[in-house]
């Protein structure tokens, strides 16, 4: 049994500031231990459900968060930048479940540690369907391109709330309360690694009767810039156009999931260049 695991950092048990969670700064090298040992759990609960073979796809900042001789079930181990699936690079129909790690909340829903969708400096707000979707929502395109099922999510409760609509069967490992949007009453990191391990048995567990993501298609994606200079740039890129309603709101569909997810990513890393 093939699991794929995406991991990112900002829904970790203890993270609730960016200098926790970027390379060069000096809280830094604790808090990527703390996100080692949520990853580990993870791939640990799936190993008692049965799954045998992993890959893990460093989704955080430079994507290179992880140790790869510490990573628990001997898991490949997927880093670096620029790779055409981003969040999701590596997965493929061969997988049986994906696994989301350490997510965090949108940028435009309830209170989240961290909350942002990509990229805070640009997207405001990000609609699947018309469902407010933070990352897990948008990656759930690939999986359900693929055919597999998302079968688990850790970080604070609303992040767990805003995959439900997409992805109704995972299961959620909620290891912190956000306070704010910098603040959060995290459980202690040994607790937050047993709700996941324990998280992850019980995923896997019922992977018979997982199906893959719930999305509508063509589906839509509609995507509020920060201002209307991000959402022209965003038209540059074919399929993308305006939203008539609002002049910092683009939109883009199509009856292919990985390639609106293709089309999403472009945006994102095409107004990187402006976003300030
Ligand atoms: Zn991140």
């Amino acid at each position: 049994m093939r699991i794929y695991l995406s991991s990112d950092m900002e829904g970790t048990a203890g993270v609730v500031d960016w200098s926790q969670c970027r390379h060069g700064q000096p809280e830094y090298a604790y808090y990527r231990t703390l996100l080692q040992a949520e990853v580990n759990a993870a791939i640990e609960g799936a190993m008692a459900g049965g799954a045998d073979d992993f890959l893990v796809n460093d989704s955080h900042s430079t994507m290179s968060n992880l140790r790869p001789d510490e990573l628990a079930g001997r898991a490949r181990y997927l880093s670096g930048r620029h790779k055409p699936l981003y969040m999701m690079q590596g997965l493929d129909a061969s997988f049986d479940g994906v696994f989301f790690v350490s997510y965090h909340g949108s940028m435009s829903g309830e209170r989240a540690t961290l909350s942002h969708t990509y990229n805070p400096l640009a997207i405001s707000e990000v609609r699947l369907n018309g469902v407010v979707a933070g990352e897990s929502g948008i990656n759930a395109l690939v999986a359900l391109g693929y055919g597999v099922p998302v079968l688990l999510i850790t970080g604070d409760e609303t992040t767990a709330a805003e995959l439900e609509p997409f992805c109704p069967g995972a299961v959620a490992a909620v290891v912190k309360s956000s306070v704010s949007r910098f603040a959060a009453d995290s459980l202690h990191p040994e607790a937050a690694r047993e709700v996941i391990e324990q998280a992850a048995r019980t995923a896997v567990e019922a992977l018979p009767s997982a199906e893959p993501p719930r999305i509508e298609l063509p589906a839509t994606l509609t995507v509020r810039m920060r201002n209307p200079d991000l959402a022209e740039m965003a038209t540059w890129i074919t399929g993308v156009e305006r939203d008539p309603a609002d002049a910092s709101t683009v939109r883009m569909t199509d009856t292919d999931p990985i390639r609106l997810y293709r089309t999403f990513i472009t945006v994102v890393l095409l107004t990187r260049g402006i976003a300030e």
